[in-house]
């Protein structure tokens, strides 16, 4: 057991909840300093765009056999499940289901390097450095686009070849990919519920001392002693050193925060009076700036005409440099690629989650550059003088970086380091 001071974890989100819901069923005393005004981080459900809730950060669960998944069988949540060929991609100007695409000889060869990505043991390239190399054809690059670089939260050019072995591992579910049909966000309401009186929303921390006994400086004004401190900031927080250590990090911390990569990005969400793409629609994979739409009411209502657009790395910057409406260019996007000007004329409503807006989370989430090496993941999640401990997707060392349930095993996992440090 601890003494009077409480156990602060920092940031209400997937790692947050469930270090402090760990930590409270173990006897402790622990506490959630929150600086937005909402719970969940990058958990978002919004109610009342269309008739079903829209997801405005996490939408799929990655896999049958996870923490999510599992929270989602105990809680009787309904799912639904999407498989590759249910997709649509755009060749040489025309629409094809991909049963149909994958006769194309370029398409197949997209397919074989997606299925050879986890055994890839070659250069540290990038994935556009290995594409040109290997002379990938043009025509099916798009393709790999949005297979790989938007799923990944960015752009190929940044993203690397060797770090997708991992992620093979701990992230690529293949065909067991689901959505909810319920909110994603009430997955946590159980842990929310037990967690009542202990999480201050609008408390941003400032600063960490931890020389001596460790303490959190509030940006509001006061001071707070803590057992133990579980810092769970997305990545850009500790990158922009937006949260002040005191004495500074180590350089190797500071190296690995550097050394992983996080982007801007937003998704771009369009409600339609009416559905003009095929009904067993769910990703529409296009050869236009932005790579990847996706049905987000599919199997949830037969009412609700929904396409999400997602966009991160190089794109999202020329989307931010352009100052143009995203919204407006997502539905000229889609005119060109349905054609006769349908989008605009059946465009009902639209809005953008701008996660590089959010002044407390400043991205989508990580992903591996040609210098994020497991000893980098391994550096960012290794705890202070037993006083000091880090969790969030980001620091997750099993392959499941950039998801929900990456960051709740690094809750997890925080709370158990507390606890062995404590005990
Ligand atoms: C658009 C988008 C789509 C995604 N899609 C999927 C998906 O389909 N499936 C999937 O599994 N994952 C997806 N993810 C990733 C997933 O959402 C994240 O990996 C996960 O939610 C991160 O949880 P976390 O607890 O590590 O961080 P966060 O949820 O970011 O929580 C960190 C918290 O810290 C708070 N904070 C920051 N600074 C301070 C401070 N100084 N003081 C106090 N609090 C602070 C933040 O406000 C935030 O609430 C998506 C993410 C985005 C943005």
């Amino acid at each position: 057991m601890t003494d009077k001071k409480p156990i602060i974890v920092i940031g209400a989100g997937a790692a947050g909840l469930c270090a402090a819901d760990a930590l409270v069923e173990a006897g402790y005393d622990a506490v959630i300093f929150e600086a937005s005004d909402h719970l969940g981080g990058r958990v978002r459900s919004l109610e009342g765009f269309a008739d079903v809730p829209i997801e405005l950060g996490a939408e799929e669960i990655h896999g049958p056999d996870n923490a999510v998944a599992a929270a989602a069988r105990a809680l009787g949540m309904e799912t639904v499940h999407h498989v590759t060929m249910d997709d649509v991609l755009r060749l040489d100007g025309e629409l094809l289901a991909l049963d149909q695409a994958q006769a194309d000889p370029d398409v197949r060869r997209a397919f074989d390097v997606i299925d050879s990505l986890g055994d890839y043991r070659g250069e540290n390239w990038t994935a556009e450095e290995f594409l040109v190399r290997s002379h990938f054809p043009r025509r099916a690059w798009h393709y790999l686009d949005s297979r790989l670089g938007v799923e990944h939260g960015t752009t190929l050019d940044r993203l690397a070849m060797r770090g997708f072995a991992t992620y093979q591992r701990g992230w690529e579910a293949r065909e067991t990919n689901y959505t909810l049909k319920g909110r994603y966000l009430d997955l946590f309401q159980p842990m929310i519920k037990r967690l009542e009186g202990r999480i201050r929303l609008n408390t941003p921390v400032a600063a960490i001392e931890w020389n001596d006994a460790p303490r959190v400086r509030l940006q509001n004004a006061g001071e707070h002693p803590a057992a133990a401190i579980i810092v769970t900031v997305p990545l850009t927080i500790l990158r922009e050193r937006l949260l002040h250590f005191s004495p500074q990090l180590p350089p190797e911390k500071v190296a690995a925060a550097d050394s992983i990569g996080m982007d801007t990005g937003m998704k771009i969400i369009l409600k339609f009076k009416h559905r003009f793409w095929d009904d067993g629609m769910y990703f529409l994979h296009t050869d236009g700036f932005l790579p990847q739409f996706w049905t987000a009411a599919k199997g949830k209502s037969d009412t609700a005409h929904v396409l999400t657009a997602f966009v991160g790395g190089t794109r999202a910057e020329t989307l931010d440099n352009m100052s143009v409406d995203p919204v407006r260019f997502a539905i000229e996007e889609l005119d060109e690629v349905f054609g006769a000007k349908i989008a605009s004329r059946s465009f009902e409503r639209g809005l953008i989650a701008d996660w590089g807006a959010d002044p407390w989370i400043r991205g989508l989430y990580s992903y591996p550059t040609p210098q994020t090496t497991e000893a980098v993941r391994e550096a960012l999640a290794r705890p202070l003088a037993g006083k000091i401990f880090f969790a969030g997707e980001a620091t997750n060392t099993l392959g499941a970086s950039g998801t929900v349930h990456g960051a709740m095993d690094t809750g997890w996992r925080a709370a158990a380091e507390v606890r062995a440090a404590l005990e």
